[in-house]
C-alpha cells in the first residue's frame, strides 16, 4: 500500500492508500472531490473506499462527488456521526475497536473524541516488527499540536491524545493539516527551554520555506517536542504552574486558542 498526500484548500492533507498491483484505491477525509478524481484519473486507480476521521466539511465536502463517479465506494465513518447524519454517503458505522481489511493490511478504529464527539482515527499496524504503522489521525493530534475542542471536554482530547501515544514510537502520524510551524511557535512559548523543540523549529521553517510538507510526522518525535504529550514534562509543569497534567493540558488548549 502506498501512501500518496494531496494538499487541498489552504492547508489540508487529503491521503490516498493506493494498491499499485489492482489499481484501487481508498482516500482519507476528501473535502475536496476535485483534487482527488484529478489524480484518479491521471493514474488510472478505482476508488473503492472512503474513511472519514470526522464530519467537519473540509473533510467530508467531496464524498458527493467522488460517489457520483464511484457509485460502489464505501463511506466509513463513527458510529455518532452516523446517528447524526453528518457524513454525507455514510454505509459504514464504526466503534472503537472495530477492524477492516483494506488492501492486506488490518485496519484497527481508535475512538478520539475531543474536537468532534464522533471523531474516529484510522491506525493500520506494522506488517512486518521492523515496519512502522500509520494513523490517520485527523484534527486529533497535529504535528506539533493537537485538535481544538469543538465539541468536547479537554479530559475527553487528553484521553484521546493518550491512547495514540500508547501506539509503538515509529508509528507514522499522518495528521490532516499542515499547522507545524505555528504549532512549534506557539509551543517555543510555553516550553522555551526544549533543545528537541529548538531544533525542530530550525528544521521546520526551512522546510516551510521551500514549500515541504512537515507531514507525517512520526510519534516518538511528537513526544519530545508536541507539548500537548508532555503535559507529565516537570518543566513543562513548573512553566505552566500546575504538576496535574489535565491542568497543563488545559491551560495549553487555552493558550493556542488565543495565540
Ligand atoms: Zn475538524
Ligand atoms: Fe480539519
Amino acid at each position: 500500500m502506498e501512501i500518496i498526500r494531496l494538499p487541498a484548500f489552504n492547508d489540508n492533507y487529503i491521503f490516498l492508500l493506493v494498491d499499485r498491483a489492482t489499481g484501487d484505491c481508498a482516500v482519507v477525509d476528501p473535502g475536496d472531490a476535485e483534487v482527488v478524481l484529478e489524480y484518479l484519473s491521471k493514474e488510472d486507480l478505482t476508488l473503492k473506499t472512503i474513511l472519514i476521521t470526522h464530519h467537519h466539511a473540509d473533510h467530508v465536502d467531496g464524498n458527493r462527488q467522488l460517489l457520483n463517479h464511484f457509485p460502489a465506494a464505501a463511506v466509513y465513518g463513527s458510529e455518532i456521526d452516523l446517528q447524526k447524519r453528518r457524513i454525507p454517503g455514510q454505509t459504514v458505522s464504526l466503534k472503537a475497536g472495530d477492524h477492516l481489511d483494506l488492501f492486506n493490511r488490518t485496519v484497527e478504529i481508535l475512538f478520539v473524541p475531543g474536537h468532534t464527539q464522533g471523531h474516529i482515527a484510522y491506525y493500520f499496524p506494522p506488517l512486518r516488527p521492523e515496519d512502522s504503522g500509520d494513523l490517520f489521525c485527523g484534527d486529533t493530534l497535529f504535528a506539533n499540536g493537537c485538535g481544538r475542542l469543538l465539541e468536547g471536554m479537554p479530559a475527553q482530547l487528553f484521553a484521546s491524545l493518550q491512547q495514540i501515544c500508547d501506539l509503538p514510537d515509529n508509528t507514522n502520524i499522518w495528521c490532516a493539516h499542515e499547522y507545524t510551524l505555528k504549532n512549534i511557535k506557539f509551543s517555543l512559548t510555553v516550553d522555551p527551554e526544549n533543545e528537541a523543540l529548538q531544533r525542530r523549529f530550525q528544521r521546520v521553517q526551512t522546510q516551510r520555506q521551500r514549500q515541504e510538507p512537515t507531514i507525517p510526522t512520526v510519534l516518538a518525535l511528537e513526544k519530545q517536542t508536541n507539548p500537548f504529550l508532555r503535559c507529565g514534562d516537570r518543566q513543562l509543569q513548573a512553566n505552566l504552574k500546575t504538576t496535574d497534567p489535565l491542568r497543563v493540558f488545559t491551560k495549553l488548549r487555552g493558550k493556542r486558542d488565543l495565540f
